[in-house]
């Protein structure tokens, strides 16, 4: 180990930034943020550094370096683009033991800057003792979308506890339990939601052991249309903490992979008219689960309340009392339409869109299909793909042209994407033709012909 992380406590302390650029700048903004009081020194400060060196306590000094500079002083950047200056800083800085940092010069340092995530009070500093800084900032990326933002929140909440719980449990092995319940559970999760009241009532009600029994709590999680790509921050990190997993075919095996190893994984899917597990059972076994003090996710392709029985599921939810939160995903029509080239709106083409489910009961039609004609109107169906035939002609017979441009995207968003366009009139024949299967959704509308225009191109897809 090169360099020990410490955190430096820099409020009201004065820090010299020796140099007016933009580096100066940056640097300083950041000493600004710790509480630091500056003294800038440069003979030329560009505006918005002149200004920051202009507030409060902060001296800005328009001149050359002077080795009094130093005087006074708890920390030291040299941020010049004149390598001697910097280095004569540095020796100087270092003659009377005060930390310095030169900007892009490890060698000449004795503290540096890690790339930061800031969720204050929580902070991550991550360095590659300056060898390798953009590596050291792309880590910091990956922290960043581990990390909620809300984390910050959720720190402050324990901060505001911390000497009660001490007092209440001086074993710190039953503090540390008592802390990591609070940190992975439903009290970090109301405060990752955004409901910060309600994490603190919970807490109360914690610290003053007050909850009888351990209540798990349910998330109904969109996982997207395929990619596991497409998922959101908020999905991942549910599917790394929940204990059990109620999974349906459409969510691919690459995303049920990135679920948490030792999770107990359920499969409740159903086939089209094969329904494997009732939904009022799907909806039961939830709520056991719950009330066995588990984290359950329920995953779903796309998006939960988009075709998704979502609201079914969580009127069960809501009536037993169970807590449980709602995480969106992308939706098939979206995932699938970008990554089939169809823009579902366009100003010249299509001024609405409509998600229609086209699963028909015994083969009959009860769709509005006279609201289907505007030629300005996508329609997206789901579940269309048996239905097609009666689809495609009910749209015709209320008077959408034969000739309008559709489109079958086929397992959208995989690797095993297939698109296939044509026209109101001849799409039932490309599904036979093709072998078509489900999941496939269907695009109808003027917009579908923006795909060639778009020139887009898939590697492994037929093209028709
Ligand atoms: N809640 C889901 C939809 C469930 S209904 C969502 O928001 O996407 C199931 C239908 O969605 C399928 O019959 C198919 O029409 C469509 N679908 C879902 N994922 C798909 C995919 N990757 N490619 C094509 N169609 C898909």
């Amino acid at each position: 180990m090169d360099f020990l992380p410490l955190f430096h406590k820099l409020h009201d302390r004065l820090a010299l930034v020796v140099g007016g650029g933009e580096v100066a700048l940056r640097k300083a903004r950041l000493l600004a943020d710790a509480g630091a009081t500056l003294r800038v020194v440069a003979p030329e400060v560009r505006d918005d550094l002149r200004e920051l060196a202009g507030q409060g306590a902060n001296q800005l000094l328009l001149r050359g370096y002077q080795a009094s500079d130093l005087e006074g002083v708890a920390l030291i950047i040299a941020a010049t683009d004149d390598e001697p200056l910097n280095a004569q800083i540095s020796a100087q800085a270092q003659a009377l033991g005060i930390p310095v940092n030169v900007v892009d010069a490890p060698k000449l340092c004795s503290v540096i800057f890690p790339a930061i995530v800031d969720r204050s009070p929580l902070i991550v500093a991550v360095s590659s003792g300056g060898d390798a800084p953009v590596l050291a900032r792309l880590i910091r990326a990956k922290i960043e979308t581990w990390i909620p933002a809300t984390y910050g929140q959720l720190a402050g909440l324990a901060k505001r506890f911390r000497a009660q719980v001490k007092g209440l449990l001086p074993d710190v092995q039953q503090r540390r339990v008592f802390w990591e319940d609070v940190f992975q559970g439903q009290i970090a999760e109301s405060v990752f939601a955004g409901k910060l009241h309600e994490g603190e009532r919970l807490l109360t009600q914690k610290v003053a052991g007050a909850i009888p029994q351990a209540l798990g709590e349910v998330y109904l999680v969109g996982a997207g249309p395929g990619d596991p790509d497409l998922l959101t921050f908020r999905a991942l990190r549910l599917m790394q903490q929940a204990d059990v997993v109620l999974y349906d075919r459409l969510v691919a095996p690459a995303i049920i992979e990135l679920c948490r190893r030792d999770a107990e994984r359920i499969y409740v899917g159903k086939q089209r008219s094969a329904h494997s597990v009732p939904q009022d059972q799907i909806n039961q076994r939830l709520v056991t689960l719950a009330k066995e003090g588990k984290r359950v996710l329920r995953l779903k392709g796309g998006d939960p309340f988009i075709f998704g029985r979502g609201g079914e599921e969580i009127e069960e939810l809501a009536a037993q009392g169970i807590p449980f939160q709602v995480v969106p995903g992308i939706t098939a029509a979206s995932g699938c339409a970008a990554y089939a080239g169809i823009p579902l709106t366009h100003r010249d083409y299509a001024q609405s869109v409509r998600f229609v489910t086209g699963h028909l009961k015994d083969g009959s039609c009860d769709l509005p299909w006279a609201e289907f004609t505007a030629s300005s109107q996508t329609l997206v169906f789901y579940m269309g793909l048996v239905g097609l035939p009666v689809i495609c002609q009910q749209l015709i017979a209320h008077g959408r042209a034969a000739s309008t441009p559709a489109a079958l995207i086929q397992q959208g968003t995989t690797s095993n994407q297939r698109v296939f366009t044509g026209t109101l009139a001849n799409l039932p024949e490309l599904v036979a033709q093709h072998n078509v299967h489900a999941p496939t959704l269907v695009i109808v509308g003027e917009v579908v012909q923006l795909r060639d225009k778009l020139a887009w191109f898939e590697g492994a897809q037929t093209e028709v």
